[in-house]
Formats: C-alpha cells, sequence, structure tokens
C-alpha cells in the first residue's frame, strides 16, 4: 500500500484517543472482523508477560490499533487479512534483527535503527512509533527496557499490513459480516447484531419478567478472533462462576481438562486453585457467585488452556427477574456452524489441520482433499471456536 503520512498518523491518534468507550469497543470489533490475527497475535503479546507493567501493555494495543486505523484510513477501507504465518515470519526476522544490535554500544544501535527506518516503506509512521516512545513527553510512559520490544512488535504490525492489499471487493455493500445464529426458544434464524433484542422480545412472549422470581444474568459470549461463534446464556444469580465454566467447557472447550480463568475487573478467578499461584495475588477460585460480581453491562475476560488458549469476552446484556423451573444455565441463542471451506476446492470444509491456531482458512479440508492431501494431523471442523486446537472433536 502506500504510504502513510506523519499528518494521517497524528490524525488516526487523535481519533483513537477521543473515542467513547462504546466506540472504543466498536473500533476494536471492526479490527476483529477484519484482522482476526493480527487481534490475536495482539491479545497474545500482551498475554505472555513480556511487559511487565500495565503503561506498556495499555501503549503497544493502542499503537497498535493506531497503526491499523492510519493504514487502513490510507488505504480508503479494510485491508486484506494478514494470514497468522506471515505475522509468524516477520516477528522473527525481526527479533533476530534486534537480538543482533541489542547489547552493542548505544550509537551503534542508533545507527541500526536509522538504517531501519531509511529502508523502510511507511518511515513516517515508524518515526512517528520511535518519537511516541521515546520523547521526553512519552505521552504512554512505558518503561525504558520494553522501549524496543515494543517498537519491534509494532513494526511486525505495520509491515504485514504494509503488505496487504486494500480490498477491493470489501467495498461493495452487500458484503457485510451477519454471522447467523438460532434463538433456541422460537428456531428464528436471525444475525448476530439482531439477536439481543429478539431475545428480549422473544422472552416478553415466553411470559415476561417476574418480580418474585429468581434474579437472571444474560451473558453474551463471543470468540475473541473469531466473532462467527457466539452464544446468549442465561444463568441465576445464585449460580457461580464455576457453574458457568462448566457449562463453557460442555458446549465449546473441554479437550483434556485444562485450567480456565475469568478475568473481571482486573481480578482473575482460576479452575485450579492448587496452581493459583502462577496469577500472582489477585486471584481467587471460582465459587463466587454471579451475583455478588456482575453488574448490567460489565464486560469480562474468560480464556480456557494457558497453552493453546481459547479467548472469549462475555457480556452483560440484560438481567431481570424471572419464575424458573430450571436452575441452571440455559442456552438462549447460538450462531450457526460458519460455511467454511475447503482450501483445495472450495466445497464445504469438515477437517482442519491441527495446530496451535485453530481454524486457518488457508488450511481447510472436505473429506477429499484431506484423503488426497494424505495429511495425518488433521481434526473435525466442530461448532466451537476452539476447533482445530489441541486435540478438540467437539
Ligand atoms: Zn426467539
Ligand atoms: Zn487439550
Ligand atoms: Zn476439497
Amino acid at each position: 500500500m502506500r504510504m502513510v503520512t506523519r499528518q494521517e498518523i497524528e490524525k488516526s491518534m487523535d481519533i483513537i484517543h477521543n473515542l467513547s468507550e462504546e466506540e472504543t469497543y466498536e473500533w476494536i470489533h471492526v479490527m476483529q472482523e477484519e484482522q482476526p490475527f493480527l487481534q490475536i497475535y495482539v491479545a497474545a503479546i500482551c498475554e505472555r508477560g513480556d511487559f511487565e507493567d500495565d503503561n506498556d501493555i495499555d501503549a503497544f494495543t493502542n499503537l497498535a490499533i493506531i497503526i491499523w486505523h492510519a493504514m487502513r484510513t490510507a488505504a480508503q477501507g479494510p485491508l486484506a487479512e494478514v494470514k497468522g504465518y506471515e505475522i509468524d515470519e516477520r516477528e522473527e526476522a525481526l527479533i533476530e534483527h534486534f537480538n543482533s544490535v541489542e547489547g552493542e554500544a548505544e550509537a551503534d544501535v542508533m545507527n541500526a535503527v536509522q538504517t531501519w527506518l531509511e529502508d523502510d516503506p511507511q518511515r513516517p509512521l515508524l518515526e512517528f512509533l520511535l518519537m511516541t516512545l521515546m520523547s521526553p513527553e512519552n505521552p504512554y510512559e512505558v518503561t525504558e527496557e520494553s522501549t524496543g520490544m515494543l517498537l519491534v512488535y509494532l513494526k511486525v504490525i505495520a509491515e504485514c499490513l504494509d503488505h496487504a492489499s486494500p480490498q477491493k471487493e470489501a467495498k461493495a455493500p452487500a458484503k457485510k459480516v451477519l454471522h447467523p445464529g438460532q434463538c433456541m426458544r422460537c428456531q428464528a434464524v436471525l444475525n448476530k447484531a439482531n439477536m439481543t433484542n429478539h431475545l428480549k422480545k422473544c422472552k416478553e412472549k415466553a411470559g415476561g419478567s417476574n418480580e418474585r422470581g429468581v434474579e437472571m444474568f444474560h451473558l453474551l459470549i463471543e470468540s475473541v478472533p473469531l466473532p462467527m461463534y457466539w452464544l446468549h446464556v442465561e444463568i441465576p444469580g445464585t449460580k457461580t462462576l464455576a457453574d458457568l465454566d462448566a457449562f463453557l467447557r460442555g458446549i465449546w472447550l473441554e479437550c483434556c481438562g485444562h485450567m480456565s480463568c475469568f478475568t473481571i475487573e482486573g481480578t482473575h478467578y482460576v479452575s485450579s486453585p492448587m496452581e493459583e499461584s502462577i496469577f500472582g495475588r489477585r486471584e481467587k477460585s471460582m465459587r463466587q457467585k454471579i451475583y455478588t460480581i456482575l453488574r448490567m453491562g460489565m464486560k469480562f475476560k474468560y480464556a480456557y488452556d494457558y497453552g493453546s488458549t481459547t479467548d472469549l469476552k462475555l457480556r452483560v446484556v440484560d438481567i431481570h427477574k424471572q419464575q424458573v423451573k430450571k436452575s441452571g444455565v440455559t442456552l438462549l441463542a447460538r450462531n450457526q456452524p460458519p460455511p467454511w471451506e475447503c482450501t483445495g476446492c472450495g466445497k464445504p470444509a469438515t477437517q482442519v489441520q491441527a495446530g496451535g491456531w485453530g481454524i486457518d482458512p488457508d488450511f481447510l479440508y472436505c473429506d477429499d482433499c484431506a484423503a488426497d492431501a494424505d495429511e495425518d494431523d488433521l481434526l473435525p471442523i466442530v461448532n466451537s471456536p476452539r476447533t482445530g486446537v489441541c486435540g478438540y472433536c467437539g
């Protein structure tokens, strides 16, 4: 793509910094839809503990969104999806380069950075990052030790997007991502964006709320990198996070009893108290009751398995009182199986190459192509964001 000017990147910074919380959420959502693998990359870096300081993590996520926003704006619309392996390759090359100059005299390091900049097709953007991270004003207050790695990771993102061509077909108004799913009460099939409203109406028809009933929490649960996987569930406030954990494992996640964790307002609620210590001091067990922790509108996170993690985000979309016959977690609606296509022939895919990334559109097979590919490392495609991860078979 063309070079992003200094003015453009500063304008994007201005826009991103002045968003309301709701608007920020919307932009993150757009990024997830357009660049799921970059989103996973950003999340993974935040999780893997390279940065000790929360400021560094905030600076990284913030600048990553600004880069994406500026480059997307310069391209006048969405860029082609960056693939997981491209990110890996670029990161590997840049880290190698970075390590080769680390520890050299400061003048040599500055020289290396200078050459870096001169060769870069997105030089103004890189200079902007350098200035933002290294200037005395340092608006993000990042720690000095982190500056180098922050620059490397952000350059990986900028390079990947620089090589992604503008997506012509994305401009056609018909191409909207709809992620359909089904209401369990009335069997209606609706798009993801319309389901919350539908469920409210559908609930009223089925009896609605009742002041003498049990307090029920209606949650929207979504896969973080794969927005086509989503659930609406209802759980009584007297149930615990452990009950919700068990439900998520049952419907979407359980492969071999990995650990899991809810992160709610900075506190970790972990499944396995024996190993709580890996999180430091701020963790609790999942035996907390839902009504003592969740409030209307609250957003929180969930992660299953710390090796090859499946990340989910959750939101309390409604709290109401209701007479209930069954006191467990109720599934209100669920996405329909996404129509993944075989990488080889375009027919409906049934299998995916097993690997840490899970669903990768470049490694999907129909039964015929799977037989031809002679791959033994295949897993079935099931209706879950954990498809293709660890040994998950549904
Ligand atoms: Zn319905
Ligand atoms: Zn497993
Ligand atoms: Zn095929």
